[in-house]
């Protein structure tokens, strides 16, 4: 058990679900370093929603909300992570879930789908077409989802996938913490935030958003930059370090 007045109470909890979800094969092994890399870039954003998270994650929830095909793709680290907010946002935005994993096997995706039918959630995961020019597994779809999706939000993604995604002409909305990653480049939409946090919020704004014309969602999203929002994490981080060495 971990004392809830430990300081880093919360960050341990997380630790254990994802520690939990290797256990049962939903998680894969090396969730488990991409979790600490993920750790270690929060460290130095402050742990918080910073403004440039906020403004990304409320576009995106604007083109989710705007997409004829919205597709939220779950790997294990998210499957363990945000379940419930991830129904949630799936169902206001009107999204399809798919299981979409780097280390495949039809076992792990089984895994994962059934994980996320304890929490309501009906995943894609049918296998069964291919996104042509990907090596990985990534490239193994559902023919209803991924496949025909327009704008696919893709929590923790690797590059590559996210490059051939956008060559089969979908909009591509990543979650990243590292704005350094080739993913956080290679999307049109980055999200510099903890998955944790950034799905909750994105909950918020697409209870917000729902009720707006598309000429008012289209003028959120118009003059969206996501080079300008990558600038923006990269003197967050630079700032809140210079902040505190300052206090040190
Ligand atoms: P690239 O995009 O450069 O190919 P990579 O494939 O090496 O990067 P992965 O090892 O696949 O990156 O890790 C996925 C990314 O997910 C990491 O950059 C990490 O910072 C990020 N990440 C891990 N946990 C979280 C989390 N809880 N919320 C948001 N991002 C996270
Ligand atoms: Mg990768």
């Amino acid at each position: 058990m971990i004392p809830k007045d430990h300081p880093r109470y919360e960050s341990l909890v997380t630790r254990e679900k994802i520690v939990e979800g290797v256990k049962l094969g939903v998680t894969a092994l090396q969730g488990l370093i991409a979790h600490g890399r993920g750790e270690a870039f929060d460290y130095i954003l402050g742990e918080r929603s910073n403004d440039f998270a906020l403004k990304a994650e409320k576009v995106a929830t604007a083109m989710l909300l705007l997409a004829k095909h919205p597709v939220i793709s779950v790997n294990g680290n998210t499957a363990v992570l945000v379940p419930e907010s991830i129904k949630e946002l799936a169902e206001l935005v009107k999204a399809k879930i798919e299981v979409n994993v780097f280390h495949f096997s039809r076992e792990r995706v089984a895994k994962i789908a059934q994980y996320l039918s304890q929490f309501g959630i009906e995943a894609l995961c049918n296998c069964d077409a291919e996104l042509k020019g990907l090596s990985s597994a990534r490239r193994i779809v559902d023919s209803r989802g991924i496949l025909i999706a327009d704008v696919v939000l893709v929590p923790l993604e690797d590059g590559d996938r996210c490059e051939i995604l956008k060559k089969h002409g979908k909009k591509v909305i990543a979650i990243d913490l590292n704005p350094l990653s080739r993913t956080a480049k290679m999307a049109d939409v980055t999200i510099v935030d903890n998955i944790k946090r950034a799905i909750p919020r994105m909950v918020d704004f697409a209870k917000e958003m729902k009720d707006l014309r598309r000429d008012e969602l289209e003028s959120i999203v118009k003059d969206y930059d996501n080079k300008a929002i990558l600038k923006d994490a990269i003197d967050g981080i630079i700032a809140y370090l210079e902040n505190i060495k300052k206090v040190l």
